[in-house]
């Protein structure tokens, strides 16, 4: 690693004490960078690494709200605003209770390649509060919801800043935010996007970012020779992002054997590629009940494993698996369950989620499969299709369903390519796709930077 590199990567430490999962990005992006660093002796003069690392703006805020009981609560509110070289901060709002500084930075940082590899001119940022949604009467999501936004509206805009869903934050969510953001402003304008197909929400949305994952996983499967269509296939989680990869799955006539949810994981040898069975599982969401026991009592050849992710399937039930897609959340995958995939035979891994995998467990995944697919480039259909929607509000026009999977679709395959090609241009590997990622998404905001002086 070149010495400008574990500079950075230190003194970000050093600047950001205790934010173990920024610095977890920080590290796993910033090595893959070294040699282009290399090539670019003006980016260390021009400190690009140090401000890349340095968010542009980072508001906290208090949240205070007042629950079912009378009582008033208090929360913290976030929004790190990390990099607008290539457009407006562009990045979901996360509620769930771990949330501190160190997940929004993390987040936040990841998001501006991600963005930076859709194509599209999306800076990148993120938000979030340590509320959790979760056993919340809608009364009180709504209250939090319009508290949250009577601070943020001021750091937001449709040309400044546009936040969207991410965990613990969906349609209902954004419904409450964007009605207190109008009410306040006093415009109708694309602040957020994830919104409801009524008012102003993109067709296909809710899909996208499952559907593109499953497309990268398609493009890293044929690069290799191997067709997606009839590959047993393990997912992690069932919120938004699983369920529409399943959903592209069973149109790709691919077999999905397992899946996960925060009582245990289930192995489902007759595949869970009906209508009736996603539909199950999407009413079990939505009822905020457990879903993997429902499901094997409802489905009796599916077996419940308690307590347990999916990583194992192949040594509980000697199931084969023919491609691993984590999608619940952040470090879900380790390095005993990497040693796990490993051994089960599989030989391609695309993250879902973001930074599923530890970063031990990443290099140890990318020694032994054939390729690793990384969240950032692979989970990029979310935020590609919330730009598409931005130019639909701003455009003031509704684009149609066909028209946006077709965008979504190619997107998707540009981005594949750029990650092969930067793979194969400085590690002479098309599959070295976590480095390529990283370089792609990185090249574009560098060049950006470098455009616009010292800011
Ligand atoms: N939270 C999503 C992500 O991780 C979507 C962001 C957006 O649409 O702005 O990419």
């Amino acid at each position: 690693m070149s010495n400008y590199v574990e500079r950075v990567i230190e003194l970000c430490k050093q600047k950001n004490p205790g934010e173990i999962e920024f610095h977890q990005t920080v590290e796993e992006v910033l090595t893959s960078l070294a040699p282009v660093c290399e090539k670019h002796p003006e980016y260390e003069e021009a400190a690009l690494l140090e401000r890349l690392t340095e968010p542009e703006r980072g508001v906290t805020f208090r949240v205070v709200w007042v629950d079912d009981a009378g009582k008033v609560q208090v929360n913290k509110g976030y929004r790190y605003q990390f990099n607008s070289a290539i457009g407006p901060y562009k990045g979901g709002l996360r509620f769930a209770p771990n949330v501190y500084p160190g997940i929004i930075k993390f987040l936040g940082f990841e998001q501006i390649f991600k963005n930076s590899l859709t194509g599209l001119p999306i800076g990148g940022g993120k938000g979030g509060s340590d509320f959790d949604p979760n056993g919340k009467s809608d009364a009180e999501v709504m209250r939090f919801c319009q508290a949250f936004m009577t601070e943020l509206y001021r750091h937001i805009g449709p040309n400044t800043d546009v936040p969207a869903g991410d965990l613990g934050v969906g349609a209902r969510e954004i419904g409450y935010l964007f009605g207190q953001y109008k009410r306040i402003v006093d415009r109708y304008e694309g602040v957020l996007t994830g919104k409801g197909i009524p008012y102003g929400g993109l067709l296909g949305r809710a899909e996208a970012t499952g559907f593109g994952i499953v497309w990268y996983a398609e493009e890293m499967l044929k690069a290799n020779g191997e067709d997606i269509k009839g590959k047993d296939v393990v997912i992690s989680g069932f919120g938004n992002v699983a369920w529409g990869a399943a959903w592209k799955l069973q149109q790709l006539g691919a077999n999905l054997i397992a899946f996960s949810g925060p009582d245990g994981y289930i192995y489902d040898p007759d595949g869970i590629n009906t209508d009736e069975k996603v539909d199950f599982l999407l009413e079990l969401r939505a009822s905020g009940k457990n879903i993997c026991s429902p499901y094997a009592e409802k489905f009796p050849n599916a077996k419940f494993t308690a307590g347990k992710k999916p990583w194992g399937v192949h040594q509980d039930f000697g199931a084969n698996v023919d491609l691993f897609i984590p999608c619940a959340m952040q470090n879900d995958v380790h390095m005993e369950d990497a040693k796990n995939i490993v051994e089960s035979g599989c030989k391609f891994y695309c993250e879902g989620a973001n930074m599923p995998t530890t970063n031990d467990a990443l290099v140890y995944l990318m020694d032994k499969m054939i390729a690793v697919g990384p969240s950032k480039a692979a989970n990029a259909g979310g935020v590609a299709c919330s730009c598409i929607e931005m130019g639909q509000n701003a455009g003031h026009t509704v684009f149609q369903h066909e028209d946006v999977y077709a965008q979504l679709h190619q997107i998707i395959k540009n981005i594949y390519s750029a990650c092969a090609k930067a793979g194969e241009t400085y590690f002479g590997n098309k599959n070295a796709l976590v480095q390529g990622a990283n370089i792609a998404g990185f090249e574009r905001v560098a060049e950006a930077m470098m455009a616009q002086g010292l800011v």
